[in-house]
C-alpha cells in the first residue's frame, strides 16, 4: 500500500493516539496479584484473605433475579420481545430512579435528565469527550484513577513526571488528614472538577455545607463538576448528602455519576446512570444535548433484561433485600474500622462507605505495609500510593469479604 503523504510504498498511514503512551503503567493490581501468587506458591499451606479489591461478593438479591427471569421470558415471546433499547434507557427505569434517588430526597431531577449506561466506569471515562481538549481538570488526590487516565488518553493532561507521580497539566487537590480528606478550593481555576464522595479510596465523605461551597465556586468560575456518587448507598449519617443536587445551584454546574455495582451487586451485570441536568450550558449549547450524542448512540447499550433488573432495585422487596445486603458489608466495614482502631492504628472512612483507609504504622510506605500484612497476617489490602501521591503512607481495606473472613483477618492483624 502506498502512503499518500510520503509517496512511499509499504509504509502504513495510520497513526496511533500517542497519548496512550503517557499512561503510567497500571501496575497496582497486577503487582498485587503477582506478589500474592509468589507468596502462595512459596507458602502453599497458608490461607490468604483478600480484602483488597473493590468487587462485591454477595449474590444478586431474589427480587432482582425474579425480574431478570421474567424479562428473559419476555424476550422469548413475540408479543413481549424487545429489540434496540431507547437511546436514553427505558422510561420505566428512569422514572423510578428520578423518584427514589432524587425527587424523594427533595432534588429537582426529571426522568429525561437521566441517561442509563453499563456502569459508572464507562461514563466517568466517556464524559470527558463532550469537553474541549484545552479544558483543565482538577482531581482529588488520592482518588479512583479512571478520571485522570481517560483525560490522559484525550491529551488533556500534559507530561507525566516520574518523580512527583503527577501530570503537569492537572490540578491535584490533596485530600489529607489535615483537611479531613475533603479538598480545599484550588488556587488555580479548573474547568472540569472531579469529586467523588463517599470517596474511593479514603472512604471519607463531604458535608452538605462543604459541597455547597464547591457548587457555588463552580457556578462562580464557570466550571463543571463531575460528581461520582457510586457509593452513596453506604451513607449512614443523616447530614451527609447522597447527591450533589441536594445543593442549591447544582443544576447549572454539576453532572452526577451513579452505579448499581456496590448497592445491588451489579459489578458483573453492569448498570449505572449519569444525570445531566438541562440547565448546564456553554455558548447556548446544553451538555444534555451533547451527551445525547455520546459515541453516536442510536440505541442504549444496556440490555432490557438488565434495565428490568435495575427497576427491581427500587421495588419494595428489592429495597428491603438490598438494605440487608448493604448492611452486611457495612457490618464488615465496622468490624475492620473498630478492630484496627482498638489495635492502635489510625483509621478513617468505614462509617459511610465500604472502604477503611488506615495510616501505615511508623514510617512504613504503602508497599512495605502491604508486604508486612501479606507475610505476617496473610491478608491482602491495597497500597494507598496506587491512588495518587497523597495516598502514600496509607492503606485501603475493603468491606466486600465475608463476615467470617473479615473477622479472621482482623484477628490476625491484631496478633501481628
Ligand atoms: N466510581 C468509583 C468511585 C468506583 O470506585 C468504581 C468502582 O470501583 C466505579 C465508579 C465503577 O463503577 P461501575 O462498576 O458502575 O462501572
Amino acid at each position: 500500500m502506498m502512503n499518500y503523504k510520503t509517496g512511499k510504498e509499504d509504509e502504513s498511514m495510520f497513526e496511533i493516539n500517542r497519548n496512550y503512551l503517557k499512561l503510567p503503567g497500571n501496575y497496582l493490581f497486577s503487582t498485587i496479584a503477582k506478589k500474592v501468587a509468589e507468596y502462595q506458591e512459596a507458602n502453599k499451606e497458608k490461607e490468604i484473605i483478600r480484602l483488597g479489591i473493590g468487587d462485591v461478593t454477595r449474590p444478586l438479591a431474589p427480587a432482582i433475579l425474579e425480574a431478570m427471569h421474567k424479562a428473559v421470558d419476555e424476550m422469548g415471546c413475540a408479543e413481549t420481545f424487545r429489540g434496540y433499547a431507547p437511546e436514553q434507557g427505558y422510561q420505566f427505569l428512569r422514572t423510578v430512579i428520578a423518584k427514589n434517588d432524587y425527587q424523594d430526597r427533595g432534588c429537582r431531577i426529571e426522568a429525561d435528565e437521566i441517561f442509563i449506561s453499563d456502569g459508572a466506569k464507562c461514563d466517568s471515562g466517556n464524559i470527558q469527550e463532550i469537553f474541549a481538549k484545552n479544558n483543565k481538570i482538577a482531581v482529588c488526590d488520592p482518588v479512583y484513577p479512571v478520571y485522570v487516565d481517560t483525560n490522559v488518553m484525550a491529551g488533556r493532561t500534559g507530561k507525566f513526571d516520574q518523580k512527583t507521580g503527577k501530570f503537569d497539566d492537572v490540578i491535584y487537590m490533596p485530600c489529607t488528614r489535615e483537611n479531613h480528606f475533603v479538598p480545599e478550593l484550588p488556587k488555580e481555576t479548573p474547568d472540569i472538577i472531579y469529586l467523588c464522595f463517599p470517596n474511593n479510596p479514603t472512604g471519607e465523605v463531604i458535608t452538605k455545607e462543604e459541597l455547597q461551597r464547591w457548587v457555588d465556586y463552580a457556578n462562580k468560575v464557570g466550571a463543571v463538576i463531575i460528581y461520582d456518587a457510586a457509593y452513596e448507598a453506604y451513607i449512614t449519617q443523616e447530614h451527609i448528602p447522597h447527591s450533589i443536587y441536594e445543593c442549591e445551584g447544582a443544576r447549572t454546574c454539576a453532572i452526577e455519576l451513579r452505579s448499581f455495582s456496590k448497592n445491588a451487586g451489579f459489578t458483573g451485570v453492569r448498570l449505572g446512570f449519569t444525570v445531566v441536568p438541562k440547565e448546564i450550558n456553554r455558548d447556548g449549547v446544553s451538555l444534555h444535548s451533547l451527551w445525547f450524542r455520546r459515541q453516536g448512540t442510536k440505541y442504549n447499550g444496556t440490555p432490557y433484561i438488565v434495565q428490568r433488573a435495575g427497576e427491581a432495585v427500587y421495588s419494595e422487596k428489592g429495597k428491603a433485600q438490598l438494605r440487608e445486603q448493604i448492611g452486611y458489608y457495612q457490618e464488615n466495614a465496622k468490624m475492620i474500622y473498630k478492630g484496627l482502631k482498638d489495635t492502635g492504628y489510625t483509621v478513617y472512612g468505614g462509617v459511610n462507605s465500604p472502604y477503611v483507609w488506615m495510616k501505615t504504622p511508623g514510617t512504613k510506605t504503602s508497599w512495605e505495609f502491604f508486604d508486612t500484612l501479606l507475610h505476617e497476617a496473610n491478608v491482602v489490602g491495597t497500597p494507598g500510593s496506587g491512588f495518587g501521591p497523597c495516598g502514600e503512607g496509607y492503606f485501603r481495606l475493603t468491606a466486600f469479604g465475608t463476615h467470617e473472613n473479615t473477622k479472621k483477618a482482623i484477628e490476625r492483624i491484631k496478633n501481628m
